[in-house]
């Protein structure tokens, strides 16, 4: 039998939504519809530094309007840091974290000082400096209290999945087909902020695994972090979903929606007299 379609939306509690979240959440509601699965709404509130409970009160208000039904609780990460905790650790145990004490600055200063820096689709690499900090400097860091954040070693990931036969690595999406999976491409992300004991990349693959989701819908500006999510999920042994990473919508200029262009949010829509139906 095959399994029923779970499928999410994740917004972000740092702004309102805006017509490019519509777009998503019709998407995503149109695929859990069509196949009589479910749609799941799973509030990303880890960045306490950046997101509102008012946002929060927003984007559910938002949804409602725009009658769209959702089932089960609302999952919002922040309640659940311990089972990222928990995963942390499982790849803290497998040797594949270093603790990195770079700040912002370091890196900038690490890569204009280099020549031919690699560059990914989020930016320049991590450099990797941290990966090879003396034992002694390690130690007097850690002494010191310095923070760090955690970051995974790629080049360690793949070869622990190779050792056991699971390299490469490929995900299905349905607009793309079947890609391979070069987790490469972003480096050695991070896993835990120093801040925060998590970070984007490890929550959404604890949460989609743990939520069940078979279908995994969001902008195509998101299609690159999915390269590293299928490396998580083969290091955790996830079963991976389904991706559609849709189009994004795109203003006159023809750069993505923003949560900075006020004006099109869905409440400003609204304000304006706009009724659901028409979105
Ligand atoms: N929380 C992310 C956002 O608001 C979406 C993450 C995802 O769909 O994987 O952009």
């Amino acid at each position: 039998m095959t399994k029923p379609l779970i499928t999410r939306f994740a917004p972000s509690p740092t702004g309102n939504l805006h017509i490019g979240h519509a777009y998503s959440l019709l998407k995503a509601q149109g695929l859990a519809t069509s196949h009589n699965g479910s749609l799941l709404v799973r509030i990303e509130d880890i960045d306490h530094t950046r997101c509102k409970p008012e946002f929060v009160e927003s984007i559910i208000f938002d949804i409602n309007w725009l009658g769209i039904h959702w089932t089960g609780e609302l999952w919002f990460q922040s309640q659940h840091m311990e089972g990222y905790g928990e995963t942390l650790n499982t790849l803290k145990e497998l040797g594949l974290t270093y603790p990195c004490f770079c700040t912002r600055a370091d890196i900038n200063a690490q890569i204009k000082n280099s020549v031919g820096a690699p560059h990914g689709p989020e930016g320049f690499l991590y450099p990797g400096t941290c990966k090879k900090i003396s034992i002694n400097d390690l130690k007097t860091n850690i002494s010191e209290n310095k923070p760090f954040a955690l970051r995974l070693d790629i080049t360690k990931s793949i070869s622990y999945l190779k050792a056991k036969g699971r390299w490469p690595l490929y995900f299905n999406d349905l607009g793309e087909g079947k890609t391979k999976a070069d987790p490469q491409s972003l480096g050695d992300i991070v896993l835990a902020r120093k801040d925060i004991q998590t970070s984007y990349h490890l929550a959404v693959t604890v949460d989609d695994h743990r939520q069940n989701i078979t279908h995994v819908v969001r902008g195509a500006d998101l299609f690159h972090a999915t390269h590293i999510h299928r490396l998580l999920q083969a290091l955790l042994n996830f079963d991976p979903p389904l991706y559609r990473h849709h189009n994004l919508l795109v203003n006159p200029s023809g750069q993505k929606f923003s949560k900075r262009e006020g004006a099109l949010t869905i409440k400003s829509y609204r304000d304006r007299g706009m009724e659901p139906k028409e979105f």
